[in-house]
């Protein structure tokens, strides 16, 4: 679904990636581990283009990304490729970002009604669906402030899903919640696993990594240091720095 190769980004003089190849295939998840700053969030943002980049190739679906410009003046060239991508790239951040002023149920609608101009009927009764599907079918009509961390990240996932993306990108979905709270995020990211969904996933989570993943990445300053099968990963690291963080976050 996604191939990123040999990506480089940079902060004006900043470079953050270095030079990193990435792909999913359908059906796989995909986990992005390294400490911070080591570039995960960008390399999701790059990948689904919030984020312009330097050099490298992005290709979603085989089709490579056009590109306009060099360098620092790099961005995408094809405006309906990129809002494409974006959809087909459903991306679930750290802090919900659900829109406070308008009910879950409509949260969920939003997007599929005004940049895929699906049909309201439809809409609904798929948001409906997904509410259900992540465990918060009874909250429809409730605004976010009124639900816990735990809820209003689950709603953000539904209101991905109800894009009907061809992959799933997670940004430290389960940082920002109450110990608690995060399990029951984790449930709904691992039923999704289970049934083959493709999903990048940025996590400081390791045990969930290990559960969930086809394939494990470790940054260390914009470049992979080591990746691998989770069991392989986790269970007999090579690198030096890849045992050293996982025993930091032990
Ligand atoms: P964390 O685990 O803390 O979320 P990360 O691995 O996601 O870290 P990134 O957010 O990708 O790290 O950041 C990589 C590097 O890029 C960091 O050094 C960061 O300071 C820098 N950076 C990120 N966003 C910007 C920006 N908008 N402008 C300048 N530098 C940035
Ligand atoms: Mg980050």
């Amino acid at each position: 679904v996604l191939e990123i190769r040999n990506l480089h980004k940079a902060y004006g003089s900043l470079e953050v990636i270095k030079g990193v190849d990435i792909s999913a295939p359908a059906g796989h998840v995909l986990s992005l581990i390294g400490s911070s700053g080591s570039g995960k969030s960008t390399i999701l943002r790059c990948a689904n283009l919030l984020e312009d980049s330097q050099q490298g190739d992005i290709l979603f679906c085989g089709e490579p990304v056009t590109w306009k410009g060099e360098g620092l003046n790099r961005h995408p060239a094809d405006k309906a490729q990129m809002i494409r991508i974006r959809t087909n790239l459903s991306m679930v951040f750290q802090q919900f970002n659900l829109w406070a002023h308008m009910t879950i149920l409509q949260n969920v609608m939003e997007a599929p009604l005004t940049v895929l101009k699906r049909n309201r009927d439809e809409v609904e009764a798929s948001a409906r669906a997904y509410l259900d599907k992540v465990g918060i079918g009874d909250k429809c009509d409730v605004y976010p402030a009124q639900l816990s961390g735990g809820q209003q990240q689950r709603a953000a996932i539904a209101r991905a899903l109800c894009m009907e993306p061809k992959a799933l990108l997670f940004d430290e979905p389960t940082s920002a919640l109450d110990p608690e709270l995060e399990q029951e995020v984790v449930r709904v990211i691992k039923s999704l696993a289970e049934e083959g969904r493709t999903m990048l996933v940025v996590t400081h989570d390791m045990k969930m990594a290990n559960d969930i993943s086809d394939h494990v990445v470790f940054l260390h300053q914009g470049l992979i240091e080591e990746q691998g099968p989770p069991d392989q990963v986790f269970g007999n690291p090579q690198s030096e720095r890849l045992r050293g963080f996982l025993s930091a976050t032990a």
